[in-house]
């Protein structure tokens, strides 16, 4: 038989779902794949479950119901003061990993160039060269996963067709500063390059923090694809609805790609979706207070079991080095014991990764009950304190 694509086959199983699968085998607490263990607002599913029963189950249209649409031309006004016509700059994915593949095929050609910030989320670099671009990696540095500036302005070029923008960032944590934002974005108009910004944890951002889209800097309307996220922002991450705000003239590459990759998402959900995005600012705020706390209570327990944990800003997500634990191993082996006999699954960094192992870090998900967290916590301990010749 002829090969399978080489570029897909050769990339194997994603490590969320490698992880997820080894915590259920192991039945570990699930520390890795990045999803909440309660689900999202019950007034918002019983919205589904009513537009099941009561509206259409037929294709809907295809850039989104207009409903929807409108929602996200509101939220866009509301959190950002960006104006927005829903009906030629909103359109509707079957998730944000969709909308990416969208914006990567609909605005990229061979041989172009993409700036990319490592570490990245998986679903970047597999489909940018899908599209035949090819990805110009740089590489934050940790602890706080800083942006090297002189890297960053050597890996701009005039083939450079896109920048992509994680903020706040998978797997870091980290939220992209307006200086860092002016900088890219500066960068950006001189070499005449588009903004794909994945946005998708835009309402989980801590402390003071504040999460700023590129695409409100001055010059970058026009050139930027903003991405949403109800799987994050209503913590209903099962639900895969997606949303990107562009300039019309930006948009109409992106949805021909998506003409032919789903066409449409599932009406009901996105009614419901429609309804969440009108909550009121009380719910947006509650929900990083909520995940802002979980956040404390896991850097607090795994500092004192010696992890070195950086900061974390925002996402559903935070690093730590476990080289003053006294492991041997490679964080994969790490991961695998703390699975296997700590019984608390993680997600190692190097996947995130194209040309670096990651080293001794780990991306710890906490968007967990307190109660899971604590157990989490007293298993790592608990295996810690054994004598190193029994782990
Ligand atoms: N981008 C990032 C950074 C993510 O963490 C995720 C999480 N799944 C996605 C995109 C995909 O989002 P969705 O589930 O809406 O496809
Ligand atoms: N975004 C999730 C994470 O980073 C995983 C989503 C997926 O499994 N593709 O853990």
């Amino acid at each position: 038989m002829k090969q399978l694509n080489s570029g897909l086959v050769g990339q194997g199983t994603t490590i969320f779902a490698v992880m997820s699968a080894m915590a259920l085998e192991h039945e570990a607490i699930n520390l890795g794949q990045g999803f909440p263990d309660e689900d999202g607002p019950r007034d918002i599913i019983k919205a589904a479950s009513r537009a099941l029963l009561t509206g259409t189950n037929q294709y809907p249209p295809m850039m989104g119901m207009p409903e929807l649409r409108q929602a996200v031309a509101d939220h866009n006004k509301r959190f950002y003061d960006l104006d927005v016509d829903w009906e030629t700059e909103v359109m509707v994915t079957s998730g944000a990993t969709e909308a990416l593949a969208d914006c990567f095929m609909g605005i990229l050609n061979a041989g172009d160039e993409v700036v990319v910030f490592e570490p990245a989320y998986d679903s970047y670099l597999p489909i940018i060269e899908r599209a035949g671009a090819r990805a110009k990696i740089v590489e934050l540095q940790p602890p706080a996963w800083d942006i090297p500036q002189e890297a960053l302005i050597q890996a701009f070029s005039h083939k450079t067709k896109a920048v992509v923008i994680n903020t706040p960032m998978n797997p870091t944590g980290k939220v992209f500063s307006r200086s860092e934002l002016e900088l890219i974005a500066d960068l950006a108009k001189q070499h005449d390059a588009y903004a794909i910004c994945d946005e998708v944890y835009e309402h989980l951002v801590f402390d003071d923090v504040r999460h700023i889209p590129i695409m409100t800097l001055p010059g970058m309307r026009e050139r930027t694809a903003r991405i949403g996220s109800a799987g994050k922002t209503f913590s209903l991450t099962g639900w895969k609805i997606g949303y990107i705000t562009a300039a019309a003239s930006v948009m109409q590459g992106i949805s021909r790609a998506h003409q032919y990759v789903t066409y449409t998402t599932p009406p009901a959900l996105q009614s419901a979706v429609a309804y969440g995005l009108r909550k009121p600012d009380s719910y947006f705020s509650s929900l990083a207070e909520d995940l802002q706390r979980k956040r404390d209570l896991i850097c607090k327990g795994l500092s004192e079991l010696g992890f070195a944990m950086a900061p974390c800003q925002g996402t559903y997500f935070v690093t730590g080095d476990y080289s003053g634990l006294g492991l041997n191993g490679n964080a994969d082996q790490v991961c695998r014991q703390f699975t296997t006999e700590a019984k608390v699954a993680t997600i190692p960094m190097g996947p995130f990764f194209s040309s670096n192992d990651g080293g001794s870090i780990l991306r710890f998900c906490f968007c967990k009950k307190p109660e899971v967290l604590n157990e989490a916590v007293a298993r790592l301990r608990d295996f810690l304190m054994q004598p190193s010749e029994r782990r």
